[in-house]
C-alpha cells in the first residue's frame, strides 16, 4: 500500500468516524427533544388555546426562550397561545 493510499484511508476513517458520532445527534432534532409534563398539564388543566383573552405569552410563568413554564418542569412544548389555571398576568 502506498503512502497516498494510507493517507486517503486514514482520512476516510476519520470522516466516517465523525459521521457515526454525529448521526445520533442529527436524529435528535428539536421535535424529538421536546417534552410534555403530562401530569402537571392535567392537574392545571392546560389547553393549547387562550381562555377569556388570557394566554401563556401574557403570563409571568411563561419562558418563551425554552417554550417552557416555571410550573411545568421539563416541559418544552408550552404554546404561547396556551392557557392553564396557573395563569398570572404579567405586570
Ligand atoms: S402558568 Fe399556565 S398560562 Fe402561565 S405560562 Fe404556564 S402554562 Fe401558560
Amino acid at each position: 500500500m502506498t503512502d497516498l493510499n494510507k493517507s486517503t484511508r486514514r482520512q476516510f476513517l476519520k470522516v466516517g468516524g465523525a459521521a457515526l458520532v454525529a448521526l445520533p445527534l442529527i436524529g435528535m432534532s428539536g421535535a424529538s427533544l421536546a417534552a410534555q409534563n403530562e401530569s402537571v398539564r392535567k392537574a392545571l388543566q392546560y389547553q393549547t388555546s387562550p381562555k377569556d383573552g388570557k394566554q401563556c405569552s401574557g403570563c409571568q410563568n411563561y419562558q418563551a426562550a425554552t417554550k417552557g413554564c416555571t410550573l411545568y418542569p421539563g416541559d418544552t412544548e408550552i404554546a404561547p397561545t396556551g392557557y392553564c389555571s396557573g395563569f398570572i398576568a404579567k405586570k
